[in-house]
């Protein structure tokens, strides 16, 4: 009897031993995860630290550009050559989209620093829809497509919203669908839903993949449909009015039959 005591007992013993080690090793393994993901939250808190601190600073030197090439344009220092109008406009046009650019890399560090601010009062989200209309009108005629105004019909509809934020919103997706597209019509349409308001674009453009989808509402994601296009972009556009969207508790959605028959956001 004493024999299996014995060795029945060292086994216990040699077994919670074992245990010790294995938890001892768990609690390492969680630490050190700790600490990678502690320095990890560190490396991209630095990330966005310097893509803010570098946007803030190109900010200051395109608004100037910007400002001088209007002097220019006016005549303000002598008269501008039609030859020169032609270049000034492609100046004022790049750096234009330069400004775009780093304006949402700003938006996007402002999201990720938690600083965005949502300043919430009632608006009339049919005049906001009509402003950027109005300002794309002139991009649509040049490329081609019919920006289609909204019916003069059509009542106002208040809602409590930041109409900043709702603005930029519909100008991206305004935006998009006349770069997106070679012809056709973009209609922006307004609908009364239970709890606010759907905003719609609707355009005849390259349309996209089901699968391609999933995607185009996170950061830096270009659609499989544009890689063939010249069309530039960063692919945070939607990212940054997804977040917009989600700050006033909404949701963004895309759909479209298929490539090359246009797409709806909303
Ligand atoms: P960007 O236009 O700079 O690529 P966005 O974040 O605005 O970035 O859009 C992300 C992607 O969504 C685009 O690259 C494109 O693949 C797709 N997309 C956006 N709008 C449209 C549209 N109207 N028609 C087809 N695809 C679109």
């Amino acid at each position: 009897l004493t024999i299996p005591i014995l060795v029945f007992s060292w086994f216990a013993v040699r077994s919670l031993h074992q245990d010790a080690e294995r938890r001892s090793q768990v609690v390492l393994l969680a630490h050190s995860l700790r600490r990678a993901n502690s320095r990890l939250r560190e490396i991209n808190r630095e990330k966005t630290d310097f893509l803010s601190m570098a946007t803030h600073q190109l900010r200051t030197p395109l608004s100037v550009l910007n400002g001088y090439i209007e002097l220019i344009k006016d005549g303000c220092y002598g008269s501008v050559a039609e030859e020169m109008r032609k270049v000034l406009k492609n100046m004022d046009e790049n750096n234009g989209r330069l400004i775009k650019m780093v304006d949402d890399f700003l938006d996007v560090t402002r999201l990720e620093q938690g600083r965005t601010h949502y300043n919430l009062a009632p608006h009339d989200v049919v005049a906001v829809v009509a402003s950027v209309i109005e300002e794309l009108n002139h991009v649509a005629v040049k490329k081609g497509v019919k920006l289609a105004p909204l019916p003069a019909s059509i009542a106002v509809f208040i809602a409590v919203c930041d109409d900043e934020k709702i603005r930029h919103v519909v100008f991206n997706y305004v935006d998009n669908a006349i770069k997106y597209s070679e012809q056709g019509v973009v209609t922006v349409s307004l609908e009364h839903e239970r709890q606010g308001v759907t905003a719609r674009v609707k355009d005849q453009g390259i349309g996209f993949a089901p699968e391609d989808k999933e995607h185009f509402f996170h950061k830096y994601y270009r659609g499989s449909n544009v890689k063939a296009l010249t069309a530039t972009g960063t692919g945070i556009g939607l990212y940054v009015c997804r977040r917009f969207i989600e700050g006033h508790g909404g949701h963004v959605w895309a759909k479209s039959p298929g490539v090359g028959q246009g797409s709806e956001f909303e």
